[in-house]
């Protein structure tokens, strides 16, 4: 058994961290600053402008296929490169990328929608959830009735990553209620902010925050369907697949960077004329930190791992999601507490991550649909416990 990396590994992991420390890591005072004005942590322009560095750097499109420009690179790769943006709490992600489902469109699709998102020139935002319909996905209720050459869409999504910046939207909604959403009656549309959907920002916890959208006799053509009619639902599933396992990599990496401050807040503070660090209390609260920091680490490049080998990564996404949003959560704690009242002020990025975090054990599937999804794969007896080993 061999748990190093590749050289290949190596030197990737190695070039992106060189990267985010030369390049990312000196904007953060600006960030912290931005946002506690309630201003964005970058803009745009300022994003888009790193993006375009990172390319000449190499890096561009993770995951997007070469012929689109894109890197093609390993699930495995691609995890340990979310770990190492994890590393900084700037909001910065690497250009070139599309929703993973942009790439079932056809032809034209793809001329319009496709490739303009990979290049950065439109915005896209993916939509599934509803007031009524958030866990359980196929209850949704947004109607699409055929018009003529048309579809005509009616109903409203919530809590939409991009949803005010977009311009357009993939749209789940129902084209047949009588089968249901999971039986092949909810299609995928392709739908311009210009055809008449508007969107309402929602205040969060966190920083910036998702948007309510609202389509009330949108009408969309029936060209813009993505995929086949009835193919919504299993897409939708697909794009959720894929933060089953970049979610958790950032985690590991938001957590790697905060326990390191912990510890050298441990190493420098002294109260009671010793060092805090020295304190049994304060030494348990580093060792179940890394403990678990690398538990997930594991559990996690495993269910990157079988994405790579071609097998079903469902059952090992599901644990790596569940153990790593609670995880980093448990160690950011852990590392405010050890950074006391310092800790709670929005002079350190502590308090922000805090924040930040909790998301993870709710979006792209909460904590509870995880643990679902693990416990009904064994009971039905479609995964072994032990897995590929077993
Ligand atoms: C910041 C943010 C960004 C998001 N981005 C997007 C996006 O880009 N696109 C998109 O489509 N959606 C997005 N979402 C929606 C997100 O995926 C849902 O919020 C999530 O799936 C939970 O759905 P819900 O909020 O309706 O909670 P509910 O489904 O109402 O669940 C409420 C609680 O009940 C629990 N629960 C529900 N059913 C069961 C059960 N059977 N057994 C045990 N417990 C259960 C849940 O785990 C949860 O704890 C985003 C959400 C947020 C907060």
């Amino acid at each position: 058994m061999d748990f190093a990396l590749s050289e290949e590994e190596r030197a990737v992991r190695d070039t992106v961290r060189a990267f985010v420390t030369r390049e990312v890591l000196p904007l953060e005072q600006e960030v912290l600053r931005r946002e506690r004005a309630h201003q964005p942590g970058l803009d745009r322009s300022e994003l888009r402008e790193l993006q375009l560095k990172a390319k000449k750097f190499g890096f561009w499109g993770l995951a997007t296929p070469e012929e689109y420009g894109g890197m093609d690179l390993p699930a495995v790769l691609q995890s340990l490169i979310w770990t190492e943006l994890g590393r900084t709490f700037v909001p910065f992600r690497f250009g070139g990328e599309a929703d993973n489902i942009l790439f079932h469109a056809s032809e034209e699709q793809k001329r319009e929608f496709l490739v303009p998102t990979i290049e950065g020139e439109r915005i896209s935002c993916f939509a599934i959830t509803e007031p009524g319909a958030g866990s359980d996905a196929a209850n949704i209720k947004l109607r699409a009735r055929r018009d003529g050459d048309d579809w005509v869409l009616d109903g409203e999504k919530t809590f939409i990553t991009n949803g005010n910046d977009a311009d357009f939207a993939i749209v789940v909604a129902v084209t047949d209620p009588e089968k249901g959403a999971r039986n092949g009656g909810a299609t995928a549309f392709l739908v311009d902010r210009a055809m008449g959907w508007r969107s309402e920002f929602i205040q969060t916890m966190g920083e910036g925050g998702p948007a309510s959208l609202i389509f009330d006799g949108v009408r969309v053509p029936h060209r813009n369907i993505l995929g086949e009619i009835g193919q919504g639902f299993t897409l939708g599933m697909e794009w959720i697949g894929k933060g089953r396992y970049t979610i958790p990599s950032h985690a590991i990496g938001i957590a790697e960077r905060a326990l390191q401050m912990a510890i050298d807040h441990a190493n420098t503070r002294e109260t009671f004329g010793a060092k805090i660090g020295t304190n049994q209390a304060i030494q348990w609260m580093i060792a179940d930190s890394e403990t678990e920091l690398e538990a997930a680490r594991w559990l996690v490049l495993k269910s990157a791992w079988t994405v790579d080998q071609g097998l079903d990564p469902r059952h090992a996404s599901s644990m790596g999601k569940l153990y790593g949003a609670g995880m980093v959560n448990r160690v950011v704690d852990r590392v405010l507490q050890i950074h006391g009242g310092m800790g709670y002020t929005r002079e350190l990025p502590i308090e922000r991550w805090y924040r930040q975090v909790r998301l993870y054990r709710i979006f792209e599937g909460t904590d509870e649909m995880q643990r679902l999804i693990i416990s009904r794969d064994l009971l039905r007896g479609y995964t072994k416990i032990g897995g590929h080993l077993a």
